[in-house]
């Protein structure tokens, strides 16, 4: 790796803590029917690790001179694949693997973390993400209602997992050292999940409600039946006045099922 050139826009900040790394391997509940989804291979640092879990391990690295390093790596339980996450086409490539649990673990290209979330949850049925995002970042996963960070993003997280921090990360933990601070979190799908009646409404009327965050639901709210929407937040003891922010993920749902 000597010679290696990290590139900063791929987010290659590759993990050099091996207190972190046994932390993240410790939290993941494996058991013998798991595959692995790794996103971002870099040097192997955290992949290494992976396969000693003894189950599948499929690692996505998209840039390819990485490619000596990892071959270095001989395990038969791993596979590399060496293309943008983004754009693979992750059913198909499951379709070859016998699993019953899917985890994402993975210390993740910053500028993508909300873009890779989004991949899995839409692509798959994920039942387990233990993953390092920055500290800002996974702060806005986890925020509870009437808190500034807690936005659309968490209430859809926060509908399918519970979302729980590992370990905070320091910037000496990584080469090069990155900019900000960071956080491994681990997300577990609810066993059951509340009933919505219309997905697609919920998302789309929470992402609305949530639209210009210093506006009241009134204002954000105004394509939407407002007579109705301000009879229920009664019943709630809430009104239009009141701001998305101040909503818990069962009002929205409360909300939404009335209003379909
Ligand atoms: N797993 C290593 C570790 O823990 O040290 C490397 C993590 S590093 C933060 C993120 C890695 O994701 C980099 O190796 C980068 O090249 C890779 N990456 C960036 N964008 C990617 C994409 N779209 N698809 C797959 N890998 C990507």
């Amino acid at each position: 790796m000597n010679d290696f050139r990290f590139k900063k826009s791929l987010g290659q900040n590759f993990l050099i803590d091996n207190n972190i790394k046994k932390k993240i391997i410790e939290s993941a509940n494996v058991s013998d029917k798991s595959l692995i989804i790794e996103v971002g291979a870099g040097n192997g640092a955290l992949t290494r690790e992976l396969i000693k879990l003894n189950v599948s391990v499929i690692s996505f690295e998209i840039d390819k001179t990485l490619k000596s390093e990892l071959d270095k790596i001989k395990s038969d339980n791993l596979t590399i694949i060496y293309e943008d996450f983004l754009k693979v086409d992750l059913k198909e490539i499951l379709k070859e693997y016998n699993y019953k649990k899917i985890h994402l673990i993975a210390n993740l290209p910053y500028y993508i973390t909300t873009p890779i979330i989004e991949k899995v949850m839409n692509e798959i049925i994920i039942d387990e993400m233990i993953i390092m995002v920055q500290k800002e970042v996974g702060d806005r996963f986890r925020a509870k209602p009437n808190t500034k960070e807690y936005n659309s993003l968490s209430v859809f997280l926060q509908y399918y997992f519970d979302i729980e921090k590992v370990t905070y990360v320091s910037k000496n933990s990584f080469i090069p050292k990155p900019k900000v601070d960071s956080i491994v979190i681990k997300f577990t799908r609810h066993k059951e999940l509340k009933k919505i009646e219309d997905l697609d409404f919920f998302f789309k009327f929470v992402r609305s409600a949530f639209k210009q965050k210093r506006k009241n639901l009134r204002n954000n709210l105004r394509d939407y039946d407002l007579e109705k929407i301000e009879n229920i937040l009664k019943s709630m003891g809430k009104d239009l006045t009141y701001r998305a922010e101040q909503l818990t993920i069962d009002e929205f749902i409360k909300i939404s099922n009335l209003l379909v």
